[in-house]
């Protein structure tokens, strides 16, 4: 039997005989290390936990191993880290196994990473440069034009609109620009900024009455950066602030890089004026990476981590995640701590458990049925009566709601929106996510209706 698996059992075992808090407090993070000559080595986390062990649980522990594993003798007890232990930290919970943690500093020590700190004043994180950057088909438009900002910041392309999906590098590459900036001219006043701190700053900043400070704050860089934009065209009055901070920017040819999840006309809330800033500079977008450079990636990874991964294993992770960057190097730093942590080599064996795991917990299936069933269930009707081209007043709005969370959660296409329902026009899918759009901004009561909705659907 495998030490995990003899560890699982004796606490299988111990867990029945126990009252349930003191076996969390006591076994949450035990293990064995070794067993050897008939002497099983348990790590512990801390000396409070070992002293409670062989003051209070030796024998039983004993016990319960020895009723497993006749050859067992003794027991010592090793305070340890996760990594020296061969077990998983592991308990039973209702039959299944608690999830697995590792403390950020173990990761960064299995993985050889160290993050530097973040500069205070430009707030640019300094792992982020083109060194570590790969190129391919997906993003070379977006990196022609970031080089060209470089050479000619403020001139070139202003502004610089770059949009694509989650965990493509957009952040990456405008953090990369802005360091390469600053590498080139250390006094040049840089300052990157997600757009939703951006906007908690505004709130705070008009509490404490320091509007004009902060307005300098962002009106006197050279370069700025805002991340994530799409989130600021939900309120007009926060357009409005970063609409003038724009435009100081712009006339004094400051260089301005914004991203988005989508490109300006696809922000359907976003102000006319804006929109047209936005397009009158260069727009490139991020698409996703082929497997080649998705490999390419995974190889240049392990060579920072100095990890060891076998071509067949970074093969497999590469094919099997394709959408996103950032859960494709998740997957590969899973992949390496798993095998850390139960000293095991790493084989795509490992690495397919490791992917289907983690694949399998999070991620909720949701469909256009799931959608119309909660918004039925919702407003308690009948779904055929959603579907059919009534256009009485109860019926319409719901029927509204309906279209907009199939095109904010399904992504779905407003011509196949407006087919689900009855046959309609995509004119008439369109004018249904706007006007919800719309009245989300309006009212914040409405947003609460259509979260409990969207909880709704994610609990089918
Ligand atoms: P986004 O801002 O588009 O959501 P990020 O810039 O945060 O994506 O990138 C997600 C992760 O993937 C980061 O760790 C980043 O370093 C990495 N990454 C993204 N693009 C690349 C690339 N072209 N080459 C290497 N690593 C990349
Ligand atoms: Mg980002």
């Amino acid at each position: 039997m495998e030490k995990e698996e003899l560890w699982h059992t004796v606490l299988a075992k111990l867990e029945l005989d126990i009252s349930r808090p003191n076996f969390l407090t006591w076994f949450q993070e035990t293990g064995i290390m070794h067993l050897e000559d008939g002497v099983a080595t348990i790590s512990v986390p801390n000396i409070f936990v070992k002293e409670w062990l062989q003051n209070k649980y030796h024998k039983v522990i004993l016990h319960t191993l020895r009723a497993i594993t006749p050859d067992v003798k003794d027991l010592v007890y090793n305070i340890g880290k996760l990594d020296d232990a061969a077990g998983f930290p592991f308990i039973r919970h209702h039959g299944a196994p608690r999830k697995k943690m590792f403390s950020p500093q173990f990761i960064e020590d299995a993985l050889a990473i160290k993050d530097l700190a973040v500069n205070p004043i430009t707030n640019l994180n300094p792992r982020y440069t083109f060194d570590s950057f790969i190129v391919g088909s997906f993003n070379e438009l977006a990196h022609a034009a970031a080089q060209s900002v470089i050479k000619n910041p403020g001139l070139a392309y202003n502004p610089f609109f770059i949009y694509g999906g989650v965990g493509l590098g957009k952040t990456h590459l405008m953090q990369a620009v802005g360091n390469e900036i600053l590498r080139y001219s250390p006094s040049a006043k840089i300052r990157y900024v997600p757009s939703e701190r951006y906007m908690g700053e505004i709130v705070e900043a008009l509490k404490t009455q320091q509007m004009n400070k902060l307005k300098d704050k962002y009106r006197e860089v050279d370069l700025l950066v805002v991340d994530d934009i799409q989130f600021i065209a939900r309120t007009e009055k926060m357009q409005e602030e970063f609409f003038h901070t724009f435009n100081t920017l712009y006339e004094r040819n400051k260089q301005i890089i914004i991203s988005s999840d989508r490109p300006p006309h696809a922000i359907s809330t976003l102000e006319e004026r804006l929109r047209s800033r936005f397009e009158g500079g260069m727009i490139a977008d991020i698409g996703l990476p082929d497997f080649e450079t998705r490999l390419l990636i995974l190889k240049t990874k392990i060579d920072v981590k100095k990890a060891d991964v076998p071509e067949e294993v970074l093969r497999y992770l590469a094919e099997k995640i394709k959408n996103n960057i950032r859960e494709l190097e998740g997957a590969l730093n899973r992949v390496i701590i798993e095998s850390k942590v139960s000293n095991a080599p790493i084989t795509v064996d490992t690495a397919k458990k490791s992917v289907l795991s983690h694949l399998a917990a999070p991620k909720k299936f949701i469909s256009a049925k799931k959608i119309i069933k909660a918004v039925a269930e919702f407003y308690d009707m009948d779904e055929r009566e959603l579907l059919r081209r009534s256009r009485k007043k109860d019926v319409v709005r719901p029927r509204q709601i309906a279209m907009y969370l199939m095109r904010e959660e399904l992504k779905s296409s407003y011509p196949s929106i407006g087919d689900k329902f009855g046959g309609r026009d995509h004119t008439t899918a369109i004018h249904s996510c706007e006007k919800v759009a719309k009245d989300l901004l309006a009212n914040p009561e409405f947003e609460e209706e259509i979260r409990a909705i969207r909880d709704k659907v994610f609990a089918k």
